[in-house]
C-alpha cells in the first residue's frame, strides 16, 4: 500500500520530504556514522542540531529576544501542571477561557494550585464558538491569562488575539502553532506539544518571556521549574533528541517553503475548499460558528449518523484514515495540519460529494 491521507488529530502526518530526509540519515547522520537516535545529546552533533532547531523556531515565528525557547517533554498536559507552578508568582487567582476539552483539562489541573476564574466558557453552546472578548470577564490582579487558541477537539479557533493588558497572556497552541504568523510579543507564555503540527510525540515547545521565569511555587520539583530549563538550554536531562531532530527538519521545511506567511496561505485555501463544501451540502454538516472555525481541524456530521461508520469504511478504502469523530462531538474530524497537502483535502471533498449523491 503506498501513503495514506492521515486525518488523524495527533500524532499527525509529517511533510514526505521530511520522513525522506530522516530515512536517508537514518544510518548516518552527515558524515558523523551515527544515527541521531544514537548521539550523546552532550556531543558537538546534536548541539549543533538543537541549536539549529531553536535558532529555525525563533526566526519562523519572530521570536523577540527576551523569550527564552525551551524543548521540554511531558506533552501540552504537562503544562497544564507548570503553568500555574511557575506563573502564580505569589498571585491567588488565575483566568482560565472554557472553550472545550482541552481547556476543561488544563482548568481542572490548575485548581490543584489556585482559584481559578473562568473568565468565559462556551459550555452553554457545546463549544461551538469562540466567546467575544467583551463576553470575558477577567480579574485585574490574575496571575495571567489562558487560553486555547485552536480547540482539537470542538474545531474552534480564535482568528483574533485576545487584549489581557499587563496580565500576561497563555496559550495552548498545540493544536495550531506554525499555522500561521503569530506575533509572540502579545504572549507572556505560548506552549505547544509537537504531534499535531510540528514533529514526532515527545517534544514539546515552550516559549515564555523571561522575566516570568524563576519565581516558581515552593516545592516545585526541579524538572517542573522553566528556570531549570531555561539556565541549561533545555540540556538538563536528556531531551528528546530524535523528536528534536525531526521537528527541526520540519523547520526547514517550512522555512524552505515561504516560512509562516506561505503556509497560513495553504491552510487558508485548504480549510475553505472543506468549508465551503460543507456549506453547500446537503447531508453534511459543520457544528461550528461560522467565524470561529478550525483551519487545523474540521468537525462535521452526516444528518442521518447511521451514515457514518459506511462513510469511514468508504474513506478507508480510498486511501483516507483516521476520519472518526471525537467521541465528545460525533460524527467525523478531519484534521488538516500544515503537513497534509491540498490533494488531500480535495480527494475527501470529492469523496463526500460522491457520498452525498448516493446517500443524499
Ligand atoms: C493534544 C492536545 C493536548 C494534549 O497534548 P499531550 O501532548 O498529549 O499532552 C493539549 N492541548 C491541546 C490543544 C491539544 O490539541
Amino acid at each position: 500500500m503506498g501513503r495514506v491521507f492521515n486525518f488523524s488529530a495527533g500524532p499527525a502526518m509529517l511533510p514526505e520530504e521530511v520522513l525522506a530526509q530522516a530515512r536517508d540519515e537514518m544510518l548516518d547522520w552527515q558524515g558523523s556514522g551515527q544515527s541521531v537516535m544514537e548521539m550523546s545529546h552532550r556531543g558537538k552533533e546534536f548541539v549543533r542540531i538543537a541549536e539549529e532547531a531553536e535558532a529555525d523556531l525563533r526566526e519562523l515565528l519572530a521570536v523577540p529576544a527576551d523569550y527564552k525557547v525551551l524543548f521540554l517533554q511531558g506533552g501540552a498536559s504537562l503544562q497544564f501542571a507548570m503553568v500555574p507552578l511557575n506563573l502564580l508568582r505569589g498571585r491567588t487567582v488565575a483566568d482560565y477561557v472554557n472553550t472545550g476539552e482541552w481547556s476543561k483539562k488544563a482548568i481542572k489541573e490548575a485548581k490543584q494550585f489556585c482559584q481559578v476564574n473562568v473568565a468565559a466558557s462556551s459550555e452553554d453552546r457545546n463549544f461551538s464558538y469562540a466567546p467575544t472578548q467583551d463576553q470575558w470577564k477577567l480579574t485585574p490582579d490574575a496571575a495571567y491569562v489562558h487560553y486555547t487558541p485552536n480547540e482539537t477537539i470542538g474545531g474552534v479557533e480564535f482568528q483574533w488575539v485576545p487584549e489581557t493588558g499587563d496580565v500576561p497572556l497563555v496559550a495552548d497552541m498545540s493544536s495550531n502553532i506554525l499555522s500561521r504568523p503569530v506575533d509572540v510579543s502579545r504572549y507572556g507564555l505560548i506552549y505547544a506539544g509537537a504531534q499535531k503540527n510540528v514533529g514526532p510525540a515527545g517534544l514539546t515547545m515552550v516559549i515564555v518571556r523571561e522575566d516570568l521565569v524563576g519565581q516558581v511555587l515552593p516545592k516545585t520539583p526541579v524538572m517542573l521549574n522553566y528556570k531549570t530549563h531555561a539556565d541549561n538550554g533545555s540540556m538538563y536531562n536528556t531531551p528528546p533528541t530524535y523528536a528534536v531532530y525531526v521537528a527541526g527538519l520540519v523547520f526547514k521545511w517550512l522555512r524552505r517553503n515561504g516560512g509562516l506567511a506561505a503556509m497560513e496561505r495553504h491552510n487558508i485555501e485548504k480549510a475553505g475548499l472543506l468549508y465551503d463544501f460543507l456549506d453547500r451540502s446537503g447531508i453534511f454538516v459543520s457544528p461550528v460558528q461560522r467565524e470561529d472555525r478550525s483551519r487545523m481541524n474540521v468537525p462535521f456530521t452526516i444528518k442521518n449518523p447511521e451514515l457514518d461508520e459506511i462513510f469511514l469504511k468508504g474513506a478507508k478504502e480510498r486511501g483516507m484514515v483516521q476520519l472518526k469523530g471525537h467521541r465528545s462531538v460525533g460524527g467525523m474530524r478531519a484534521s488538516i495540519y500544515n503537513a497534509m497537502p491540498l490533494e488531500g483535502v480535495r480527494c475527501l471533498v470529492e469523496y463526500m460529494t460522491e457520498f452525498g449523491k448516493n446517500h443524499g
